[in-house]
């Protein structure tokens, strides 16, 4: 028999390999292979009996008893590395937990405790830490057949300890060892003594889902836009045929409520269901509802799970113990067996496309195929729906169900805009409007949420003497002035340096902070209003762990004030608030981005969102200096469709997405001519039929952690697309290689930078 394997890494094409004589392996079976003088993990997807033309070396190991992937997911991560461009290996490995694919332990241990990659991944809840231990089968599984054969009469204990750890993808915690396999600490001692396990202490972070009760069910009656949401999503469940539900409800209409609803409805047909949200952390009150609903029978993966955690949890989705699971981007994979649907919530948002690392797939468009391929349903839910999807179902392609008034008819926010170029400047940044309705809300002891969308003191320092202006020596973009510390700091590569106090160029001695962020707004706000109690939320404040929780806690209980960048627009479900204050509008439409004004409506709709949500009214403030903008002028009325039709309407001259689809195709390396000269060939070799070609062009971040950066652009239809890169990437891949340059592509971009 000779096997399929797929391997991790940048080359488009599986592996054959021998199985060895008697071993029973099918498609979805972790392997270890050896691949270039080295072992590494990958899986097997295809077996067939046919011998290979070429000697071919055998599979070393097989690594669990059960194969690791279905079936279905297995063939949905052809589909993904296929349409993003990327080997299927790799497509693999984003399904799996990372543990799946490690090469070896003490390589994952150092990438976990790298301080700075963590820093980089705060999407999780961070909830204190408890020290476990942990034990580690030592041996490979060879010896382990050995070993156990010697051991079964003597010691019986030893050999099912090793037999569990086997099992269980070796490792286990000592803990559960003890606790639901009965094995002694002395048994385990021994096998360390034998060399056969290790016993490994590690500090591992609290899972803070765990304990979770949550609120239940709601038995309030659906209102007729919930049932008529209900009834196409169950048709198609009952059927059994495919259906994505695009579910556009304004900011409280009950669309948690519907997905809860759907779930059960899937569970009670005896289908499992994966619930997508952008950021667990920042939604602790949705998850909350889940675990209320379906209390043991949810799963909830995120980051803050150890490996280990992450693991067993996946495994008990595996074994249909957990029939619902709760996710980010990632869990659009989980091995849910008969899934029935899948709820993307929120799924305007970028999150959900990974742009950093193969496979760039978008986790809402995944999430459709999935059920496409398994007759299934998916739910998309959102209040400003992306112009894709709402495209898509004014074409009929999903169904469009409309929630358009809030529950109880509670009416949305009125939003006022205010001009910031007129008008006193010497409150700045403050309008007096908005000094006035904070002030009001003080008095009354209602709660506010101001937005101001960048982290930090200022834009950037800039000399008003030479202009010169601080820039990152590996980025060129500018560095922003932290005031705690006095740094000035690289948002995009981390870079830091202590500000100094005159110009480097001139020996001005009256550095400028220019532009706004957080901080600042902050330390305007402590001087206006000395006695209010400020939660200031953004990454330099919810770095550490459980810090999210315990800010939100804090505004909770005692803030009057919750100042931040985009994480206060989502998802809070607080009834006090009563006032939505945005700083200024004009950070997010200034970016590079032909998706600027989009974000810049979503972002302003979903914050504004956050108030007026319990029995009293809530009020908006939007600060601008372009109130004459599209996003603006249409959040005022909450006006999502006049917003969509003049936006598509461009959207269709300019042949952007939805009517074309965009290839971005980068390029990186040391040496800017090559990149240069690469990105050239591409550009040349890249045009076709129904192709058009932008670029190459330096990218917008021209240079990044001292790369240089350039791209080229494609618009198309999905297939041309596909066909010009094939067939430029197969001529010239080897000539970047030469060159030292990397090319990336990809598909359906989300972020121009
Ligand atoms: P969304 O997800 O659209 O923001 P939610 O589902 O969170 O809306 O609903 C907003 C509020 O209304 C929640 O407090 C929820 O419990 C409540 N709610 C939802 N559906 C109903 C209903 N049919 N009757 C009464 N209250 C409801
Ligand atoms: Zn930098």
């Amino acid at each position: 028999m000779y096997a399929q394997v797929a391997l991790p890494i940048p080359l488009d094409r599986t592996f054959t390999y021998e199985v060895p004589h008697g071993w029973n392996v099918v498609p979805g079976h972790r392997v270890l292979v050896r691949f270039r003088g080295k072992v590494r993990t990958g899986f097997i997807v295809e077996v067939s009996d046919s011998p290979p033309s070429v000697d071919v070396s055998p599979i070393l190991d097989v690594m669990d008893p059960e194969p690791v992937l279905p079936e279905d997911v297995l063939h949905l991560t052809r589909w993904v590395a296929e349409y993003y461009l990327c080997s299927w290996g790799d497509a693999i490995k984003a399904a799996v937990p990372s543990g799946l694919f490690r090469e070896s332990r003490r390589e994952v241990r150092s990438k976990v405790l790298d301080p700075e990659a963590s820093a980089r991944k705060l999407e999780g809840p961070r909830l204190g830490t408890v020290r476990v231990r942990t034990v580690r089968l030592r041996v490979p599984k060879e010896e382990l057949d050995l070993r156990l054969a010697e051991l079964e009469a003597r010691a019986p204990r030893q050999a099912e300890c090793l037999r569990v750890l086997w099992e269980r993808g070796g490792e286990v915690r000592l803990s559960e060892l003890e606790g639901r396999w009965r094995i002694g600490r002395d048994s385990v001692r021994r096998l360390q003594a034998k060399g056969l396990v290790d016993l490994v202490e590690e500090e591992v972070v609290r899972d803070p889902f765990a304990e979770v009760r949550g609120d239940p069910p709601d038995g309030s009656p659906l209102t007729s836009h919930q049932e008529e949401a209900l009834r196409v999503v169950q048709e198609a469940l009952e059927g059994g045929f495919y259906r994505t539900v695009l579910l556009w409800g304004v900011t409280g209409s009950g669309k948690t409520r519907v997905y809860l609803e759907a779930m059960d409805r899937a569970l009670s047909l005896g289908k499992g269901a994966i619930v997508l949200v952008p950021e667990i952390s920042l939604t602790p009150q949705t998850v909350r509802r889940f675990k209320g609903w379906f209390g043991e029978q949810v799963a909830v993966l995120h980051s803050g799970l150890s490996e280990g955690e992450r693991y067993d949890a996946w495994r008990m989705v595996r074994e249909g113990t957990r029939r619902i699971v709760i996710g980010a981007r990632s869990a659009v994979f989980a091995p849910v067996p008969d899934l029935g649907l899948i709820v993307v919530d929120e799924e305007h948002e970028t999150t959900y496309k990974q742009y950093d690392t193969s496979p760039r797939y978008n986790a809402k468009d995944v999430a459709v195929v999935r059920m496409k391929m398994s007759k299934g349903v998916a739910i998309l839910g959102s209040a400003t729906p992306s112009l894709e999807s709402y495209y898509n179902a004014l074409k009929g392609k999903f169904v469009l169900v409309r929630l358009p008034e809030r529950i109880r008819g509670r009416p949305l926010p009125e939003v006022e805009v205010v001009d910031m170029r007129v008008g006193a400047k010497e409150r700045w940044p403050f309008s007096d409007l908005l000094l006035e309705k904070v002030r009001e809300r003080l008095e009354r002891r209602e709660k506010v949420i101001l937005l101001q969308n960048r982290r930090g003191y200022a834009a950037f320092v800039q000399c008003p003497n030479c202009g010169h202006v601080f820039r990152c020596p590996r980025c060129r973009v500018s560095l922003t002035y932290h005031a705690a510390g006095r740094n000035l700091v690289c948002h995009y590569c981390g870079f830091r340096r202590k500000a100094p106090s005159s110009c480097p160029n001139c020996g001005g001695l009256h550095l400028r902070p220019r532009g706004l962020g957080t901080e600042r707004v902050e330390e305007a706000l402590e001087r206006s209003f000395p006695e209010a109690e400020v939660v200031r939320m953004d990454l330099d404040t919810t770095g550490r762990k459980g810090a999210h929780w315990r800010l939100l806690d804090r505004f909770w209980s005692e803030g009057d004030v919750l100042l931040g960048t985009q994480m206060v627009a989502k998802g809070l479900d607080y009834p006090e608030v009563t006032f939505v204050g945005v700083v200024s509008a004009d950070v997010c439409l200034s970016l590079p981005d032909f998706r600027a004004g989009e974000r810049t409506f979503q972002l302003l709709t979903q914050v504004a969102g956050r108030t007026g949500r319990g029995d009293l009214p809530g009020e908006v403030v939007i600060q601008t200096c372009s109130p004459e903008e599209r996003a603006i002028r249409f959040a005022v009325n909450h006006d999502f469709e006049g917003y969509a039709e003049e936006e598509l309407r461009e959207r269709k001259a300019l042949g952007y997405p939805p009517f074309k689809r965009l290839l971005l195709v980068k390029f990186r390396g040391k040496d800017e001519a090559e990149v240069r000269k690469v990105a050239e060939m591409y550009g040349e070799a890249l045009k076709g039929d129904g192709i058009e070609v932008l670029g190459p062009v330096e990218a917008p971040l021209g240079r990044l952690r001292g790369y240089f950066r350039w791209q080229v652009l494609l618009k198309g239809d999905h297939v041309s697309l596909h066909r010009a890169w094939a067939k430029a990437d197969g001529r010239l891949r080897p000539e970047a290689r030469r060159r030292e340059v990397t090319v990336v592509p990809d598909m359906d971009p989300v972020g121009m930078l």
